[in-house]
């Protein structure tokens, strides 16, 4: 593995406007208004933060995992990557990062890859799909199951090998690791926290993260 460089923040939770812990398996939409940070902390380790941005003026405007990879020319995201959405602009941008590594190739865990990848009968497990479905259709605004496109997976190690090839590693995150990120416009953070059981991204254990929000 490439070196992992760490960046700590210089920001005090006790100053934070927002303090949520999202338990194990859930879902969490909350906006992030531009100049505010947004900490995501892998509380107890190994989770993986499966994780979504839309523009909160118009949830057309998303993130695009394929407009940040060019844009770095880089496939993992880390401190001084440019969230970039499917219009070109800066979502947000990564301040600090604990963790080293995230990955964006991977995708989220849904009924039909549980299905495809484990067993037919791991097809009713939860997921971070039916997680963001179930968040948006609570969110309202007109938001779909056409909303829900390429995430960000926050502490997932997904290596791709010399010769292109993907895997699904134990992670590289552990306890109190954390990555933080500036809004560049107004945005809607879109997180499940990812409920698989079924492959070694989460330890096959999945734990609380802990969202933190600083002016
Ligand atoms: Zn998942």
């Amino acid at each position: 593995m490439s070196t992992l460089i760490y960046t700590e923040s210089t920001l005090h939770p006790s100053q934070a406007i927002y303090d949520r812990t999202i338990p194990a398996g859930e879902g969490w939409m909350h906006e992030v208004k531009a100049g505010q940070t947004l900490r995501i902390v892998d509380l107890e380790g190994n989770q993986a933060a499966d994780t979504l941005f839309y523009n909160a003026h118009d949830l057309s405007e998303r993130y695009s995992a394929q407009d940040t990879i060019r844009t770095q020319s880089a496939i993992y995201l880390t401190t001084g990557t440019k969230l970039m959405s499917s219009e070109g602009n800066v979502l947000l941008r990564i301040t600090a990062d604990t963790c080293g590594r995230h990955d964006t190739l991977g995708g989220a865990c849904a009924a039909e890859s549980n299905q495809v990848r484990y067993s037919l009968d791991k097809r009713w497990m939860h997921s971070c799909r039916d997680t963001f479905l179930l968040q948006v259709l609570q969110w309202g605004r007109g938001a779909t199951k056409a909303d829900i496109t390429h995430n960000i997976n926050f502490f997932m190690n997904v290596p791709v090998t010399s010769d292109g090839g993907l895997s699904f590693e134990d992670g590289v995150s552990s306890g109190g690791r954390y990555v933080e990120m500036q809004a560049e416009m107004d945005v809607i953070a879109l997180i499940s926290n990812c409920p698989q059981l079924n492959n070694p991204c989460n330890a096959y254990n999945p734990t609380p993260v802990q969202v933190l929000i600083w002016e």
